[in-house]
């Protein structure tokens, strides 16, 4: 294969989760890190051959780091270089693509090769409705893939690699004046194993503790539809699911009292098991879901509930 693959992300754990699938497109495996000898350790175990280290400043953008970032790029021109699409993940992979002149995918849900040995980006298309297969022939394609494309592998201490530390060259343009904590919501759906939704099948916000006792019991994070959180204002914005709203890819995505119409299950069509709890079983929900129970929810969902709090 003899192909060099480059793997960037904000976050190392990413990163790890991203060198599984690197290590099947290429055979030579690097990534361009702003962090720590730690993090640059970790990324060796688990199979980074190269980590081209630039040690995180203190109040310094990781935006400020573009430009060196494209030159390690420009000089090594990998085939592949895999960006973690994190928002700040986002704007590296624009910025090396156009600082090396390069085509840029993005929100990649699969890259394999094909007889020719060329990428092919698999992406979904019309809210997740169709796919489609594209393939670059350029040199260097930057791709852009949604966090837990990949699942990290175990880390391997006794793998051995190289760390080639880099100093950032290019002027920080942006300065940082102050951090201060976002207000509102501080929990991540789209980070979360087990994600518990309702929709208006939910009939008064006083009933929403149900679905919190559940959720609670799954050990998840509740998130609604976007009518409970745009219309109803009983949820903050970030916990809605959908097209306009946030992805998921959880272990278990529970669908309670919600119609599944595409522009709510597209956020959530690659959780591993689709549960849905509806009483009008020619609801759209009940064409995506894995199991469901035709019923009321009012019934459904405090047996459910006991029954999940006997197994702990
Ligand atoms: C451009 C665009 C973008 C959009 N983006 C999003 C998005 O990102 N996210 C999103 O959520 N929506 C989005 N929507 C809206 C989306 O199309 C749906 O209107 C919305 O998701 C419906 O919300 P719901 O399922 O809560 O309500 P409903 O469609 O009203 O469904 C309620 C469901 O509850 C069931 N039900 C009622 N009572 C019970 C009971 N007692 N027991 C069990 N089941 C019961 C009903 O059978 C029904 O299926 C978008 C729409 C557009 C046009």
């Amino acid at each position: 294969m003899n192909k060099k693959v480059f793997v960037f992300s904000e976050s190392s754990g990413n990163a790890c989760e991203m060198l599984t699938g690197a290590k099947t497109l290429g055979d030579n495996c690097s990534v361009i890190l702003v962090g720590n000898e730690s993090d640059a350790a970790e990324l060796i175990a688990h199979g980074a051959q190269k980590v081209f280290l630039f040690e995180k400043e203190k109040d310094i953008m990781l935006e400020a780091y573009a430009d060196d970032i494209s030159k390690v790029v420009a000089e090594e021109k990998p085939a592949l270089f895999m960006v973690g699409m994190t928002n700040r993940g986002r704007t590296i992979a624009a910025m090396v693509a156009q600082a090396i002149q390069a085509p840029c995918v993005s929100e990649c849900k699969s890259i394999t090769t094909d007889a020719e040995g060329r990428y092919v980006l698999g992406r979904k298309i019309y809210s997740g409705m169709a796919s489609t297969s594209e393939v670059c022939t350029s040199g260097t394609l930057v791709v852009t893939l949604p966090m837990r494309t990949y699942e990290a592998e175990t880390a391997d201490t006794s793998l051995t690699g190289e760390i080639i530390r880099k100093k950032r060259e290019s002027e920080c343009k942006v300065k940082l004046v102050e951090v201060r904590a976002k207000a509102g919501d501080s929990v991540d759906v789209s980070a979360a194993d087990t994600v518990v939704l309702f929709g208006r099948g939910v009939a008064k916000q006083e009933d929403m503790p149900m679905i919190e006792e559940l959720t609670a019991a799954l050990g998840g994070v509740t998130a609604c539809t976007r009518p409970i959180a745009v219309d109803y204002k009983w949820m903050p914005i970030s916990r809605y699911i959908g097209l306009s709203g946030k992805s998921v890819k959880p272990k278990l995505y529970l669908d309670i009292g919600s119609s599944g119409q595409i522009q709510q299950i597209a956020g959530a069509q690659d959780a591993k098991i689709i549960v849905a709890i509806n009483n009008n079983p020619s609801e759209p929900v009940f064409n995506v879901c894995d199991y469901a129970v035709a019923g009321d929810l009012y019934e459904a969902v405090p047996i459910l509930t006991k029954l999940i709090k006997a197994l702990h």
